[in-house]
C-alpha cells in the first residue's frame, strides 16, 4: 500500500485546498468555512456507527454515505476522529471513523459497499497516535476489528487501523492514499479538537470528484 504524506500550506485558521488525481480535496479547521464553500457538500448527522448511506440526503444520519458522481461530493465533521475518503471514476464516499465506529467495522464496511475499486483513498487530519490517550478496552476493541496491532501503550493509531479494516476488506494494492498528518489537538492554531477544548467545534474536510 502506497501512503502519500501530504502537508499543505495552510492559511489562516486551517483551510487549505488540495489538487488531487481526479479530486480537489478542502479543509476547513477553526477558520470555519461560510454557505458559499459548501454549495453540493453532503454532511450527515453523525452518530459514531457503522451506517453508511447510498446517494443520502443533507444531515440524514449515518456515518457513512457513496455518492454517485454527478456534482454533490461527500463532506465529514470532525474534532479529532479520523474523516477517510474514497473516490473513483464513478462514485465518491466519505466516513467517520473514530474508535467506536471502527471497532463496528465502518472502513471495511465502505470498502464492501463501495461500488467499484477506488483510485484514491484520503485519510484527512485526525488526533495523532501520540495525543490520542484510550483505555487497554478501547485499545483491544479497535484492534480486535481492525487487525492493526501496532498500537503503542496506552494510545490507538487511528490512521493505520482504518488502513488496515480497508486492506482486509479488499482495498487494492495499486490504491493511492494520501495522508493529511497535521494533528487536530497538537495543531491549536489550525484545528478544532474535543479532545483539547471539549467544545463543540467540528473541522470541515470534504472531497470533490474533478473530471
Ligand atoms: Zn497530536
Amino acid at each position: 500500500m502506497r501512503v502519500l504524506e501530504i502537508r499543505p500550506e495552510y492559511g489562516p485558521g486551517g483551510a487549505a485546498t488540495v489538487e488531487l488525481p481526479g479530486a480537489v480535496y478542502r479543509i476547513f479547521g477553526i477558520s470555519g468555512a461560510d454557505a458559499s464553500d459548501c454549495e453540493g457538500v453532503v454532511f450527515l448527522s453523525q452518530i459514531h456507527g457503522s451506517g453508511i448511506l447510498f446517494d443520502p440526503a443533507m444531515w440524514a444520519e449515518g456515518d457513512g454515505m457513496i455518492i454517485p458522481e454527478g456534482g454533490r461530493c461527500p463532506g465529514i465533521r470532525t474534532a479529532d476522529c479520523l474523516p477517510v475518503f474514497l473516490a473513483s471514476a464513478g462514485f465518491s464516499a466519505g466516513f467517520h471513523a473514530g474508535w467506536r465506529g471502527l471497532a463496528a467495522g465502518i472502513a471495511g464496511e465502505m470498502l464492501r459497499l463501495y461500488p467499484e475499486p477506488p483510485e484514491i483513498v484520503v485519510l484527512g487530519n485526525c488526533i495523532c497516535t501520540d495525543c490520542y490517550t484510550v483505555g487497554d478496552d478501547v485499545e483491544r476493541s479497535v484492534a480486535r476489528s481492525s487487525g492493526y496491532h501496532g498500537n503503542p501503550p496506552g494510545r490507538l493509531d487511528l490512521r493505520n487501523s482504518a488502513i488496515s479494516q480497508m486492506e482486509a476488506a479488499g482495498l487494492p494494492e495499486e490504491t493511492i492514499v494520501y495522508s493529511f498528518p497535521e494533528c487536530t489537538m497538537c495543531r491549536e492554531d489550525l484545528f478544532h479538537s474535543f479532545r483539547r477544548d471539549g467544545t463543540a467545534g467540528r473541522n470541515l474536510q470534504w472531497l470533490c470528484l474533478e473530471r
